[in-house]
Parts: C-alpha cells; structure tokens; sequence
C-alpha cells in the first residue's frame, strides 16, 4: 500500500495513492483504487437508516478500507443529539467491518474524545484536515487519536509532532505535492524523505 493522500474527495491520477471518499456512494466503477464510505455530519437528518444500510454494503467490498467521514459540525448540520446517534452507528460499523474512522470534527474536540474514552473502539480514529495547535494535536494524540494535515494546517503543529504522527491528505483541493511541499519545508526535511514519511505513516494507519 502507497498511500500518499489520507483524504479526498477525487480520484488520483495513479490508483492506490489516495483514500477516496465516496460519502453513500455510488462507487466508481474502476479497479486499483482505495475508498472510503460513511455519512458526513452535514448530510445527517436522523432517518438514515438506508444510509447506514448501502455504506454496511459498501464496506463489505475489499477496497472500501474506511469508515467516512463522519464526525461532529458545531457549526452546519443537524442538532447534535443526531450527529451523535448517527456517530455511533457509523462507529458500529467501523468495529463490525474491522476498519478505521476518518473524522470530520469542527469545534467539537471535546465531545470527540469523550465518545472515545466512552466507546473504546478498537479501530483506529483519524482526525482529518487538523488545524489546531501544537497542545491541542498533543492532546489528541495522547488520547489515542491519529491526526492529518492538509493545506491549512499550522506550520508550528506540524514541527511539534512526533514524525510518525505526520499523515498527509488534500481534501480534493490541490495536488498531494502541494502539501508534501508544505511539509517538508515546515519539518526542514527533503521532499522525498518527507515523501516517503507521509506514504510510510498513512500506510501505517491501515496496519
Ligand atoms: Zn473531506
């Protein structure tokens, strides 16, 4: 596996290099590439039950490898006692098809993690497109979550966290080079070392 983009919403130019998120679907009809299905918090209503019935679908298929994103949106979206109930269905999937989490999380670290230390998933939880600082990504990761840093991410985060903890993704908004560019020179490392660190941690993610 030689992913180099943990989240988008397009398909790369090489299949296999970026973990594609199809929402509910449909899938794509081409080989070789990874995907990711699950309901974002946005499109949560609180009857979406055949929702959770095609991604349970979709997710039984070996190269749907995630559950998402789905998470919690202070600030779009339905109430949050739905964002939550869909949460934790989502999170029921992810446990029952033995695969990791791809979290959308906007102003609602806090609730994150207590969902966490409430429902001790044994899959992995990615928070993706972190923008927080260094104490906040310190606290995250310390709880267990993993982290990954798009365009937007703070230059001063990206320096103060362990380099195995540096996951890569573009949301669909520029080329993986751009950001890996941004990366490298935040950490003051080549592009290629910083290449092959990013392909080596999101792999790893899936380990
Ligand atoms: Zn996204």
């Amino acid at each position: 596996m030689e992913i180099s983009d943990i989240h988008t919403h397009v398909l790369p130019m090489v299949p296999g290099s970026a973990l594609v998120n199809i929402g509910c679907g449909p899938l794509p009809q081409v080989h070789g590439h990874y995907f990711s299905a699950g309901l974002h918090p946005w499109e949560v209503t609180g009857s979406d039950e055949e929702s959770f019935r095609i991604i349970d679908s979709l997710l039984s298929r070996s190269d749907v490898i995630a559950v998402g994103e789905c998470g919690f949106d202070a600030l779009r979206g339905t109430s949050v006692e739905k964002q939550e109930r869909a949460f934790i269905r989502q999170f029921e999937l992810s446990e029952s098809h033995s695969i990791p989490m791809i979290l959308h999380i906007v102003r609602e670290f806090d609730r994150v993690i207590r969902f966490k230390k409430m429902l001790k998933p044994s899959q992995k939880w990615l928070i993706h497109g972190f923008r927080g600082g260094p104490e906040q990504a310190g606290q995250l990761l310390g709880c267990g979550f993993c982290l990954s840093f798009g365009l937007t991410a703070r230059e001063d985060t990206i320096r103060a966290v362990p380099e195995k903890n540096i996951m890569a993704e573009t949301d669909g908004k520029c080329g993986i080079g751009v950001v890996i560019g941004k990366i490298s020179m935040s950490l003051g490392m080549e592009y290629c070392e910083t290449e092959a660190l990013i392909r080596s941690n999101n792999s790893d993610f899936f380990a």
